[in-house]
């Protein structure tokens, strides 16, 4: 009687098939290669666009990662572990609150960004968004001056910008490391950017 292909419970473990058994790759390896190949794919969902981890009760892995830059331009823009705790963080305590107290969706229109993606859109070299620290949004229905106001009054961060008034977004950061509670407001004056402190409508 041939013996059976597959595992063997009574001595837990895989039973080679006679015709594989002279081959470079048994059975074995070509189940640990499949397990293998499963969990990178399960890793590569996990930080891709299509991710529907939550970092909190509102927000998701993708949503903090998903960059139309990147996809226009073909640049991977996956965060590492340090980074995904980082945008976690910031979700607990800035962008969770603020979903919270205004009931309504926020957009984050850039979170996470890689080096490579930060240098290819112009970002400053020092930017908090390479670090997992910083999102730009907007809530959906408010104007962004009375999302900042509100923000400046009830919570704790690093930094929060009013970035070029209305038709603009909030971009604020959150740090382990260092909470300034700064202020600032990002203009075009004579066609450069200024940073101004306080928020100035
Ligand atoms: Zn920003």
């Amino acid at each position: 009687m041939p013996a059976q292909i597959g595992r063997d419970w009574h001595q837990s473990k895989w039973i080679e098939p006679a015709h594989r058994l002279n081959r470079p790759h048994s059975i074995g390896d070509s189940r640990a290669a499949a397990i293998y190949i499963a969990c990178v794919r399960r890793s590569v969902e996990r930080t891709g666009r299509r991710d529907v981890t939550k970092l909190t009760e509102n927000f998701t892995l993708a949503e903090m990662v998903r960059s139309q830059q990147a996809l226009r331009r073909g640049i991977p823009n996956s965060p590492g572990s340090r980074e995904v705790t980082a945008l976690r963080i910031l979700c607990e305590n800035v962008l969770q609150p603020v979903r919270e107290h205004f009931g309504k969706p926020v957009n984050i229109s850039s979170g996470f960004r890689s080096p490579r993606l930060n240098r290819a859109i112009g970002g400053s070299g020092s930017s908090q968004h390479c670090l997992g620290e910083a999102a730009d949004f907007i809530v959906s229905g408010v104007s962004n001056l009375e999302v900042c106001k509100w923000m400046e009054r009830r919570l704790n961060y690093d930094q929060l910008i009013y970035e070029f008034g209305e038709p603009g977004w909030v971009h604020c950061s959150f740090s382990t490391n260092r909470m300034r509670n700064m202020e600032l407001s990002a203009m075009r004056l004579g066609g450069r950017v200024k940073y101004l402190s306080g928020l100035r409508a």
